[in-house]
């Protein structure tokens, strides 16, 4: 650290992303990323749109606002676009979340939580989930502070149903409840319909899993217009031109193409089964996951010593150094043949580990 740094972000300790290794050539089933490559679509209309970039991109993504807010059936007013998901689940944070207003979440769901927290210099208080990994809404619901759910949970995969979210979400009419559907399209049901009814409630979705769109960097959230207008202050705030052009139309070529993300996440959800089948074959204990990832553990073999075999075999899974599931590896979802190539692997580790 420079001595420059200001003082009240020294301590900060930066989210790590999954490793992006260039040396070698992996299996990759560590960040969760599509195998499928974006919608023709996509790619087309992001390439035509590279052709105006002498100009700002517009602040208002109106034509992309237009094609969202007809795919989810909602007021455009309701809709929200930001530089990948995390930029908005920031904005949130930075405008939802205060000294007496502490974020609430869980002991294992996604990393950037607590990081956002911190930076933004709010407390947080980190709920744990239960024994089966799933999440108890009574603690959110007796204490005061603004929730974050991911649904499907991170790491873990495991959904929270709707009837829950709304439990929690009529329960504490005074706080926000932010729900972070980054994998809902893999089976789990959106809470976007609630957001008629209730207005703390706000739903972000991105475009980096199911719609093969992680490089583009492109989420939105949708809640009550109210909500939406508090988020626009601190987007105009920080950064207008969050979207750029081409993300931007990419974005309408996906939402355009809604059949081929379909079609990939079916063939995602069979893997998935394919996969949990496989590894429970094996003796691996494995979360009931709505999501392109499973949680796996064996009573056997460490979840480091693993997670470090199977990477000197040229697959690389991801491995959390946190107390409750450090024997534990997410297992990301891919082709079913990268998958049966997984498979084949762990089948040959295990026997050595076992042995
Ligand atoms: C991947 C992920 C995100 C966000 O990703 P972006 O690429 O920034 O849209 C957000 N929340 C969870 C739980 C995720 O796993």
């Amino acid at each position: 650290m420079s001595r420059f740094m200001s003082a009240r972000h020294a301590a900060l300790v930066p989210y790590t992303p999954g490793e992006q290794p260039k040396e070698r050539k992996y299996l990759k089933l560590n960040t969760n990323e599509s195998p499928f490559p974006p919608s023709a679509k996509a790619t087309e209309m992001a390439a035509a749109a590279a052709a105006g970039l002498q100009l700002y991109s517009d602040p208002e993504c109106r034509e992309l606002a237009a094609a969202a807010a007809k795919y989810f059936g909602i007021d455009r007013n309701r809709i929200i676009f930001s530089n990948g998901s995390d930029e908005v689940l920031n904005y949130a944070f930075m405008a939802f979340c205060d000294e007496d207003t502490p974020a609430l979440f869980a002991d294992i769901t996604y990393g950037f939580y607590p990081v956002f927290a911190n930076l933004n210099g709010v407390p947080y208080e980190e709920i744990p989930l239960k024994d089966d990994f799933s999440i108890d809404p009574e603690p959110y619901i007796g204490r005061k502070g603004t929730v974050f759910i991911a649904n499907p949970n991170a790491q873990t995969g495991i959904e929270l149903p709707t009837e829950e979210i709304e439990r929690i979400v009529s329960a504490k009419t005074d706080s926000i409840v932010v729900i972070d559907e980054a994998y809902v399209d893999f089976g789990a049901r959106s809470a976007v319909f609630l957001t008629e009814k209730y207005d703390n409630l706000l739903v972000v979705q991105t475009f980096s899993k199911s719609r093969s769109l992680a490089g583009a960097r492109l989420g939105l959230a949708i809640g009550n217009e109210e909500l939406i207008k508090d988020l626009e202050t601190i987007r105009y705030s920080t950064n207008p031109y969050n979207v750029n052009s081409m993300s931007a139309a990419a974005g309408i070529g996906a939402l355009l193409d809604d059949g081929y993300m379909k079609r990939n996440s079916d063939k995602i959800v069979e893997a998935r089964e394919y996969t949990k089948r496989s590894l429970e074959g094996l003796g691996f204990r494995v979360t009931d996951s709505a999501a392109n990832f499973v949680l796996a553990e064996h009573p056997l073999a460490d979840g480091k010593l693993l997670y470090s075999r199977l990477k000197e075999e040229g697959v690389l899974v991801r491995h959390f150094d946190t107390e409750r599931i450090r024997n534990w590896n997410r297992i990301t979802i891919g082709s079913m043949e990268m998958m049966q190539s997984f498979i084949a692997t762990l089948e040959k580790v295990m026997k050595e580990i076992v042995a």
